[in-house]
Parts: structure tokens; sequence; C-alpha cells
């Protein structure tokens, strides 16, 4: 057995990131600043936009962008059972009424065939989440959002790098949402993205997420001279801060290697594998990019002689920290008693959310990391 716990989904810290942050607390610009700027300058040129605005969590992304888009009480916007609660909590928080469309067992996404049976005359947007960094089928959801004049919130927090078809994910819908919380595959302790198609919604955003003060208000204590503020809507605190932006910026120089390394990483365990007994991500077609940010394995019990999550328990008594992407929503008590909701009303995502386990892909993982993680497995599913 390893010695030491290997922890779940921890990132790479390197020197520059720390020297970044020390460099913000020399200056005294804690706050947001100078670095939040060049952060989304860094982002909108990544994945070639104009449009960035840095927040504080993709929670705080995906409920500017729902409020961005004009939902309002009486309104419905369709997601997946297969996320995170994060993506429901928001549409709940922006006055709208969430509806799920189970999802396609073979790529974990929403099934567009699902969205189509859910759409009425409230319907007002959909959310797909590209699961584990693979893209949805954006060509099928961008004909059925246009079709019922539907708009688009891409929750990206898996997909930094995801491309469909040679585009990159965020920038097929009205909005695209990122997430650099500390397991993802960019980080800044606590942060996020919003990316606008349209100028419009672009100001927004910025405007409601710092107060609903008019724009650029931080820019008021700089050396301009002062300026007023006025307040032009009820907004929220939603602003990134420098000191986030700084490990932001040193990390964006980074996204190809780590990718490469979580790639490297996927084929060795998809290779190690693929004689157990057990259900593997599905193969990756060649138009798209995989972002690579969570390997799942299936277990079913029937198969394997032992439940999941006595499988998580072996794997932590192994010292190798483990994660479930996710518990089907309808599985939480507060969705059931709010909405009614069933998990077997969902049956893939009920199915998959009862059998997955996410093992560690960090780029982090050093080659002995990973010759354990493997071996851990095995010996598992050997008994
Ligand atoms: C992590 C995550 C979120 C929330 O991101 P935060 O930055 O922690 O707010 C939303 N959706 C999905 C699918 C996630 O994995």
């Amino acid at each position: 057995m390893r010695e030491g716990f290997l922890v779940f989904g921890s990132p790479v810290i390197g020197d520059e990131e720390i020297e970044e942050v020390v460099d913000s607390m020399k200056s005294a610009w804690l706050g947001t600043g100078p670095k939040v700027a060049k952060f989304e300058k860094i982002f909108s040129e990544y994945k070639n936009v104009p449009y960035a605005a840095a927040v504080n969590s993709c929670t705080a992304a995906l409920h500017l962008s729902l409020l961005a888009a004009g939902l309002k009480p009486g309104d419905e916007v369709i997601t997946t059972p297969m996320t995170f609660c994060a993506t429901v909590n928001a549409i709940i928080h922006s006055g709208a009424t969430p509806v799920l469309a189970d999802i396609d067992p073979l790529t974990m996404n929403i099934d567009p065939a699902c969205i189509e049976n859910k759409i009425n005359a409230k319907t007002k947007a959909i959310i797909p989440v590209h699961f584990a960094g693979r893209p949805c089928d954006m060509n099928a959801l961008c004909d059925i959002a246009n079709r019922h004049g539907l708009r688009i919130i891409e929750d990206c927090a898996h997909a930094i790098e995801t491309e469909y078809k040679g585009r990159k994910a965020g920038t097929f819908g009205d909005f695209g949402c990122f997430s650099f919380y500390v397991t993802k595959n960019i980080v800044t302790g606590e942060g996020g993205i919003v990316l606008a198609n349209r100028e419009e919604d672009f100001s927004r955003i910025k405007i409601l997420a710092l107060h609903g003060m008019s724009k650029d208000a931080w820019k008021r204590f700089s050396d301009e001279g002062y300026k007023h503020y006025q307040v032009v809507e009820c907004g929220f605190k939603y602003n990134m801060m420098d000191l986030q932006a700084a490990i932001g910026i040193r990390q964006m120089a980074k996204i190809e290697e780590y990718w490469l390394r979580r790639k490297k990483i996927w084929e060795e365990y998809s290779a190690a594998f693929s004689d157990l007994p057990v259900t593997l991500p599905a193969d990756i077609p060649s138009d798209i990019k995989h972002a690579y940010h969570l390997y799942t394995i299936l277990i079913d019990e029937e198969k394997t002689g032992i439940s999941r999550d006595e499988f998580l328990n072996a794997m932590h008594r192994l010292n190798i920290g483990t994660g479930v992407h996710y518990l089907s929503v309808p599985e939480h008590p507060y969705y059931q008693e709010a909405f009614g909701w069933k998990p077997e009303d969902y049956p893939n995502a009920m199915k998959i959310g009862r059998s997955t386990v996410s093992i560690p892909l960090s780029a982090k993982l050093t080659d002995k990391d990973v010759a354990d993680v493997i071996l851990a497995v095995k010996s598992i599913l050997a008994r």
C-alpha cells in the first residue's frame, strides 16, 4: 500500500504562481484590479472571444448569465441531472424553474432527444454541462435553441480546454461559464469567468457582478482621480480578486502542459483497465477535444461482485482519494421536496450516479502515483 494519502483533485502550484501572489501582496492591490483585467484578457485570447468577465465562482457566472438572459419567475430552464448542484441552484436563484432532461448513457451529456420532450411555452433557456470535459452535441443543441427561440448558457466547469468540431466550448451559447475552483483544470482557489457573445450582455454582467454599480466602478480609487459611481440596478458581490487572478495568470501559461499530462494519464488508465469487468469512459471521436477533467469508472456489482460504495471504501483503505461525479440531482432531498423529482424518472443519470467513481486525474500526479492508482483499482477488482 502506498505511503501517504493521495488527495483527489489536488492542483499543481508552481513557484511562478507563488511569486505572482506575493507581487500582489507587496503592491497591496489585493482586490479587483490590474491582474483581474490581465487574466480576463489572457482567457478571452485563449478562447478567441471579445468579452470575458471574471467573477468569484462558476456558480456566480451561471447566476449572472441567467439574469442577463432575462430569466424571470415562471420561466423554465432545461438542464441535466448529471451535474453539480450549483447548476440547478443558479437557476432557482434566478427565479426560474429548473427542468431536467436525462442524459445519453455513453457520453453522460444531456440527450437532445430528451430536451425536445420537455420544451413548452415557458421554456426560455438550456444549460448544457460538458460533463467530464467531453463536449455536448452542440449542433443538435444549437438547432433546438434556434427552432424554439431558447438561449444557451454553457456550464463549462469541466471544459476549459474542450472543443467541438474545432470550436471552443463556451463560445456556442449566449454565455459560457467556467470554474477555477481548486479541483478544476486551471485553478485560482475560488474563481470563475463568463464569456458573453454580445456586448450588451457583457456590460450587464459587469454591472451585476459588482453591486449594480455603473461600469468600471473598481477604477474609482485609481490615480485617474476620484470618480463618482451610480447604482443602476440591485447587483451582487461577485467580483474576482487580484490575489486570485495572480494564480490564474500563471496557471494559464501551463494549460497545454497540464492537458498533455492528463491525456497521458487517461491513456494509461484506459490501457491498464481494458480487461477489467467495469465500464470505462466512452471512446473519444477525432472531431472533439476532450478536456480530460474526470476519469470515471462504472462499477456494476453484478459483474464485479463489489458495490460502488465498497469500491470507494477499498480505494480509501489503500490511501487513494476518489470522487463521485455525481449522484444524480434528483437523489437529493431538497429537489425531491421542492420539485417532486424522482431519480427513477431520469434512469440513465440514476444508473450512472449509483455506479460511478472518479479516480485521480490531476497534472500533479507523478508516475508513481499513477502506478499506485492502477495497482489499487486492479487489486480491488481482482478479488
Ligand atoms: C464545479 C462546478 C460548478 C461550480 O463551480 P464553482 O466555481 O465552485 O462555483 C458548476 N458546475 C459544475 C458542473 C461543476 O463541476
